[in-house]
């Protein structure tokens, strides 16, 4: 292989196969870099040795694909290249076979300057003969055999489950295949295989994992895949923690996989406690928690603030950000979302500034609240104004621990909290290469209330098991119902969902009840999920870990189309194959479909 030659191969004759990645012509002399995916290897046409040869050699340009049988030579000392494994050597070719060659090219996999991405995603195929490219996809290749080894040594099957089947509610739209047998009727490609997986704990098999493509029809986002892949398993009798404990040991093999160790047991987090510390469901654990500094205010103070007493007053503090200029306090003013009347102090120095008494009698006790020891920490404080919260609500999430007005301020310094950290990472440096921060958050409100449609609507998926504690709330109290569900967090981003399953008929129902289904449309839905509860289902729970995004973690790319070899763009096209595409009148006929323009 091109990647393969030292110099104790000096003196051997080899056969090189690869593309021509670079060619210098010096006259007498043709330089040519070959390449496959294991590196390159200076192969060199030398006139003087070999006149025929080198006349050959005059045709080759640029990813021409040959064959070149030679010598292994010691390179003179001033053509040495330190930077690469076979630097030391070069081919002295004696016999060249053009084995094909190649139209100019749209771009080069040796361009340093990329190509911009529709036509990398267009010539996709070229494309991935970059180096990074091969890289990130043999790391994929790694990092799922290191999951798939780990699982299987810990008695898991992997087992395929159909993409041909019916919908499984994940919150997303599904992709419909229509039926030609069956005009009319048509199957969904699966969201997850959820259902299908603990129909696999009630056919007796226990663990299960698959490393499996779903597919969901989502809107528009840019970072998203219509089809992705995840690592889904389910097992029989687990508590959370041994759910959990599986994933700790795989993603220990991934990463292992990938150069990196990792600490195990990831620390565990209620969703309560995420939302007051950080407003979010996905806490990036390497920028401080947010403070409520309330208490540091006299109610006078807050009263000349027009602060709301009776609601959270939070400090978020990013380190070392240091004095911002009045100009760099502006900017901080349209990274706020104020969601439900939240209002923003960009810098603790402008409550000082307007309100000079009130801030001198504060700072210190903000600054010792928070932990800001260093002047040059950036505390932004985000607060309720009077009016909110002051309306009587009547909404039914209201008897949550944390009401809409509350988690309305946590929301929105949550919100902000990111996109500070995210704009001042030059300066806290907290973002290090290889600082991998895991999470677990668990308890998980069942319910979410959607206000657009004046319902709850599962806030996983509505196979997820509320707590014992909780399920005499289900009808009278759905807001305080708790689920049995977790997330995996890394570095604030979700890295995978996951639940123990109710297994008994009765509380299904009760469930899908809760959800605001009839009977009738629970049974024409899942009926044979609901008998199939009934046949001794053993208790059972899982997750499902998107490996996409881990190896783009671990890839330190920046989107996951870097780590997909044949990604779709945020429009849900493949420019390569050019789909989606209409289809003839003739195939339409047979499906018995009219597309409607
Ligand atoms: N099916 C879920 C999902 O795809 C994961 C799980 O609950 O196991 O998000």
């Amino acid at each position: 292989m091109c990647g393969a030659l030292r110099l104790s191969d000096a003196g051997k004759k080899v056969v090189l196969m690869g593309w021509c990645n670079r060619r210098r012509d010096l006259g007498q002399i043709i330089f040519v870099d070959l390449r496959d995916r294991t590196g390159v290897t200076q192969v060199v046409f030398n006139y003087e040795l070999n006149a025929a040869v080198h006349e050959k050699a005059e045709a080759l340009r640029n990813e021409f694909v040959i064959a070149a049988i030679g010598t292994v030579k010691r390179r003179d000392a001033d053509t040495i290249n330190p930077n690469i494994p076979t630097g030391e050597v070069e081919l002295v070719v004696e016999e060249l076979r053009i084995l094909n060659v190649s139209k100019p090219l749209p771009f080069l996999p040796s361009d340093t300057v990329l190509a911009n991405e529709e036509m990398r995603l267009k010539y996709r195929y070229i494309d991935l003969r970059r180096d990074a490219m091969q890289f990130n996809i043999e790391l994929r290749h790694k990092v799922a055999l290191a999951i798939r080894d780990y699982l299987s040594s810990a008695g898991f099957f992997e087992i395929e489950t159909p993409f041909m089947t019916r919908s499984t509610p994940e919150g997303a739209r599904d992709y419909l295949v229509p039926s030609r047998v069956q005009p009319g009727s048509f199957y969904a490609l699966p969201q997850s295989p959820q259902l299908f997986k603990q129909i696999l704990m009630i056919s007796g098999f226990d663990k299960y994992f698959q490393i499996v493509r779903c597919f969901r029809d989502e809107d528009l986002r840019s970072d998203r895949q219509p089809e992705f892949t995840q690592i889904d398993l389910e097992m029989s009798y687990p508590q959370p923690e041994r759910v959990w404990e599986v994933v700790e040991g795989f993603l220990t093999a991934a990463f292992r996989a990938a150069g990196h160790e990792i600490k195990t047991p990831f620390p565990r987090m209620d969703f309560d406690d995420a939302i007051r510390q950080y407003g979010i469901d996905k806490p990036d654990l390497r920028v401080p928690a947010f403070t409520d500094v309330g208490d540091c205010f006299a109610p006078a103070d807050l009263e000349q603030l027009a602060i709301n007493k009776d609601l959270p007053v939070i400090a978020i503090r990013i380190p070392r950000v240091g004095e911002l200029s009045r100009k760099e306090r502006d900017d901080i003013k349209p990274l706020f979302v104020s969601k439900g009347g939240a209002r923003v102090f960009e810098d603790f120095k402008r409550i000082e500034t307007k309100f000079p008494e009130a801030g001198a009698r504060v700072r210190e006790k903000v600054r010792a609240k928070t932990g800001a020891a260093a002047a040059d920490d950036l505390l932004v404080l985000v607060v309720g104004s009077v009016q909110s919260g002051a309306t009587g609500d009547a909404h039914p999430a209201s008897k949550r621990k944390v009401t809409p007005a509350e988690l309305a301020i946590y929301a929105s310094a949550g919100l902000l909290r990111v996109a500070l950290a995210q704009k001042y990472s030059d300066r806290h440096k907290l973002f290090q290469k290889g600082d991998y921060r895991f999470l677990w958050v668990t308890n998980f409100p069942m319910f979410e209330y959607d206000e657009a449609n004046k319902r709850w609507v599962a806030a996983h998926h509505p196979f997820t098991s509320p707590h014992d504690e909780d399920m005499d709330k289900l009808e009278t109290d759905p807001a305080m119902v708790r689920a049995l569900a977790y997330d995996v967090v890394l570095n604030g981003t979700e890295l995978g969902s996951g639940s123990i399953r109710i297994h008994r008929q009765d509380v299904q129902s009760r469930i899908f009840h809760a959800l605001g289904m009839t009977d009738e449309e629970a049974r024409s839905r899942f009926g044979f999920f609901l008998e199939a509860l009934e046949y001794g289902t053993p208790p059972h729970g899982g997750i499902a870990l998107g490996l996409d995004r881990i190896v783009m973690i671990l890839a330190g790319a920046d989107s996951l189309r870097e780590v997909i070899p044949f990604p779709k763009t945020a429009a849900a096209k493949d420019l390569m194959m050019e789909a989606p595409t209409p289809v003839a009148e003739g195939q339409l006929r047979e499906l018995g479909i009219q597309v409607k323009k």
